[in-house]
């Protein structure tokens, strides 16, 4: 029942309109008008102007026949990552790319050419379906900041699927929570060469701290980063300021928590160690700390109905349908901790964030097999 040709079609149209975060405007546009001509309900909130950018989130609805079952979220962004502008996409081999300059952008216009082959089907079959809410973000990629500034007054869906992964054959039902970390070391600065006694340098206060620190995969539930150091102005001058950026995750929200206390921690205990060597009146060194919470943890569990319901799907298609955990933060994180639980399913898009990112078209069809066969049980009430 679906159709490959119009599907790529989609995709391909999708992929050479532009949509950087922030810069969602014209894509949404023209979605506002693909879910118009099909009948479609299309709002916008009030996110693009929180966020510095050119549109709000798209919510289209499509009420269905099945008005008596609860509506169905259904979800992806519209933005891409850069390099992301006038990208030139090839076919080949039954598989979509960039000509390697760009990325593709299939994370996530895949989605949203399955979303829309998917309501395509189901009307041209006349399949029954319930009630559709299809949210679409901007600027997840640059912090999840469309799902954050979302207006969940508009949304009456309290489940349903995030389309944001590679997997076809997998439903991700666990992602970390995350914590940035941000600390600015004060030092002394003074004259490297004519009074370096006067000075003390923070980038070796921080280096100290930050060689004391276990980063990287502290265990099978969090990892923890140093990911940005900025600091000095000059190689004669004792550096008297530096700023070290981080970031902690984890699937416990206690081990989040102690990981980084530990992290703010060496920095402390660095700080403490250098006054008592060398007592000082001005009260330096010292350090500011900013712990903001980035997103909380999304933990569906198993027996969840988008859980059932996808592998009930996947069953009825002749496949089997797992369960994943995700390293990553999505939109999925932002809807759980706003008491909106959704399964994140793959579309096929491999290699995201790079110039070597492709889908098979395959793939693509695929997830909308799949995606079809949940609405139409979940016009069933399952
Ligand atoms: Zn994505």
């Amino acid at each position: 029942m679906v159709n490959q040709q119009r599907l790529g079609d989609v995709f391909r149209t999708l992929v050479q309109i532009d949509s950087i975060s922030r810069e969602e405007g014209p894509i949404a546009k023209r979605l506002e008008a693909i879910f118009e001509s099909m009948g479609g309900e299309v709002v916008f909130d009030g996110a693009g102007p929180k966020v510095g950018g050119n549109t709000g989130n798209l919510i289209a609805r499509f009420h269905g026949a099945e008005t008596e079952v609860t509506p169905l979220l259904l979800n992806a962004h519209m933005d891409t990552v850069q390099p992301g502008k006038g990208v030139k996409i090839v076919f080949s081999d039954g598989i979509f790319s960039s000509d390697g300059t760009t990325v593709l952008g299939a994370d996530d216009k895949s989605a949203l050419a399955i979303i829309i082959e998917t309501i395509q089907v189901l009307q041209e079959n006349k399949l029954r379906h319930g009630p559709l809410e299809v949210v679409l973000t901007i600027c997840e990629e640059i912090g999840l900041l469309g799902a954050k500034n979302l207006d969940y007054s508009l949304l009456k869906a309290r489940h349903g699927y995030s389309l944001d992964a590679s997997d076809t054959d997998g439903i991700v039902t666990r992602a970390p929570a995350a914590n940035h970390i941000q600390f600015k070391i004060y030092g002394r600065d003074a004259h490297a060469g004519a009074a370096p006694e006067k000075g003390i340098n923070a980038i070796q206060l921080a280096g100290r701290a930050i060689s004391r620190m276990g980063l990287g995969r502290i265990d099978e539930q969090t990892t923890a980063n140093i990911g940005r150091i900025e600091g000095g102005t000059a190689t004669n001058i004792v550096p008297g300021l530096v700023t070290v950026a981080g970031e902690v995750r984890s699937h416990s929200p206690e081990r989040l928590k102690d990981e980084t206390r530990k992290i703010v921690r060496c920095f402390e205990e660095e700080i403490s160690m250098y006054k008592e060597a060398f007592p000082s009146q001005d009260g330096l060194p010292r350090v500011e700390t900013a712990v903001r919470s980035d997103f909380f943890v999304m933990q569906v569990p198993e027996d969840h109905r988008v859980v059932v319901l996808a592998q009930e799907a996947a069953s009825r298609l002749g496949r089997e349908m797992k369960t994943k955990t995700s390293g990553g933060g999505s939109d999925g994180n932002i809807f759980f901790e706003h008491g909106i639980v959704v399964g994140i399913l793959g579309t096929g898009m491999k290699d995201m964030h790079t110039g070597r990112e492709s889908i098979r078209l395959d793939d693509m069809v695929k997830c909308t097999e799949l995606l079809l066969e949940i609405v139409q049980l979940h016009a069933k009430g399952v």
